[in-house]
């Protein structure tokens, strides 16, 4: 690694991990305030990619049942995560493609893949975990609400994929994992 990407990650790292303030990255770094506000403008795009991530997890990290022990293992669990919805297929460009979200009357969703607890029932179960977390859209996370299971939804999410393909106009891919992973089917036959 060359030193400026060194810098780069020690300085995203400091700020965007650590939240360390200006003054506080100058003396962890060594480095003049100049110097901070130079690497500032570099990781403009990192930062804000961060500060996206961020805004997820503060918006859920005092619920009771978001289990995730700190940004860190949150950062790790989004970065894991296919950027497309887990149920029907559709990544967030195209469907802000479809306008379909432009009649939404609360113009905080839709905004981007929501956090989605596949498990929902029993109760005791409907956690924010990094196991049972993925990214669904708007459209999913509506309709599946918290209460059908994944197999059920299934038939719903192939609607919903359908759905998007046609307003699309080419066939948005279903994906598996979530069905394999989940599945009850699945579960009953290997006990
Ligand atoms: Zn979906």
């Amino acid at each position: 690694m060359n030193r400026k990407n060194f810098n780069n990650d020690t300085f995203i790292k400091l700020h965007s991990f650590s939240q360390l303030t200006y003054d506080e990255i100058e003396k962890a770094m060594n480095i003049s305030r100049a110097e901070v506000q130079k690497l500032y403008k570099s990781c403009k795009n990192e930062i804000s990619y961060m500060q996206g991530i961020r805004n997820k997890f503060n918006k859920k990290r005092f619920l009771k049942e978001f289990m995730f022990k700190d940004f860190n293992e949150f950062y790790d669990w989004y970065e894991s995560q296919p950027k497309s919805c887990c149920y029907c297929g559709i990544t967030q460009e195209d469907a802000l493609e479809t306008k379909v979200y432009d009649n939404l009357t609360r113009k905080t969703r839709g905004k981007s893949l929501e956090i989605e607890r596949v498990v929902t029932f029993p109760k005791e179960k409907n956690l924010y975990t990094y196991k049972n977390c993925r990214l669904a859209c708007h459209v999913c996370n509506n309709a599946k609400s918290d209460f059908i299971d994944v197999e059920d939804f299934k038939f719903i999410a192939k609607g919903i994929n359908d759905f998007w393909s046609k307003k699309l106009n080419r066939k948005i891919d279903l994906p598996t994992e979530v069905y394999d992973t989940f599945s009850l089917k699945k579960e009953k036959i290997d006990k």
